[in-house]
């Protein structure tokens, strides 16, 4: 009897440790995760240097009150250029083994010109809707608003970290539960578009850009921007920037 209550005694405590050990044995293999970061990458700003190719779009006859992005997508061979500081923080990431995504609010309409003009420019393979994402903004039917539905791709993809220039890839980047990081822009593009950076800073101050062109200083200068975002300055300070020539 006393062998026979040993032997259960052995078995239960054989049992417990078995099952222990396959516990703690799935819980550290159920993970196989790797530390392989998914980046994304605006393009207009980010990327490339386009503003010559905005500029240089013909009317559009059939919709004179918006863009020919079927012009602009197949244009960047002629006027863009590819940002050459940005090309090389996209390397470095792909050279690490992580993994780079595009994402852009043009609208998607000849987008296969601009895929391989990144091809050409890049070296390395760039295909609409595998690595390269056209997004356009959506207008809330509420406010009449325009905004940015980036963020879905950002989530659907897993994206770690987002570059972009504009406040709409910092608000994507942050919804959609990246790391936003704000690219400077080119002065010359900022000029251009003075609104949608760092809200605006050269319209006459009001709710929607209260920022002036000395908080703009102030964000490049610590590093942090008004969402929180991570700034990168690519651009030379040795270059005046607006509102800085007399520095
Ligand atoms: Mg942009």
């Amino acid at each position: 009897m006393q062998t026979w209550k040993m032997v259960c005694r052995h078995t239960v405590l054989l049992l417990g440790l078995v099952f222990f050990t396959n516990c703690a044995t799935t819980t550290l293999q159920s993970d196989n995760t790797l530390g392989r970061l998914v980046v994304g990458f605006d393009i207009d700003d980010t990327i490339l240097y386009s503003e010559d190719n905005f500029l240089a779009v013909p009317p559009n006859p059939a919709d004179p009150a918006h863009l020919d992005y079927a012009w602009i997508n197949s244009h960047d061979s002629v006027y863009s250029k590819v940002i050459t500081d940005m090309a090389k923080v996209v390397h470095f990431f792909r050279a690490q083994g992580h993994a780079v995504y595009f994402i852009t609010a043009r609208p998607g309409v000849n987008g296969d010109y601009l895929a391989r003009f990144l091809t050409r420019e890049l070296e390395f393979p760039v295909v609409v809707n595998d690595n390269l994402f056209f997004s356009p903004k959506e207008r809330d039917p509420e406010t009449g608003i325009r905004h940015t539905v980036k963020h879905r791709l950002i989530r659907k993809l897993g994206i770690h970290l987002f570059y972009g220039d504009s406040d709409t890839d910092i608000v994507a980047a942050l919804v959609g539960g990246a790391h936003p990081v704000r690219v400077v822009r080119d002065p010359k593009s900022l000029h251009a578009y003075s609104r949608n950076h760092f809200g605006d800073i050269i319209s006459e101050p009001s709710a929607g850009n209260p920022f002036t062109v000395e908080d703009y200083k102030k964000f490049i200068l610590t590093g942090v921007g008004p969402y929180g975002e991570t700034i990168f300055p690519i651009y030379d300070f040795e270059r005046p920037l607006p509102g800085f020539e007399s520095d």
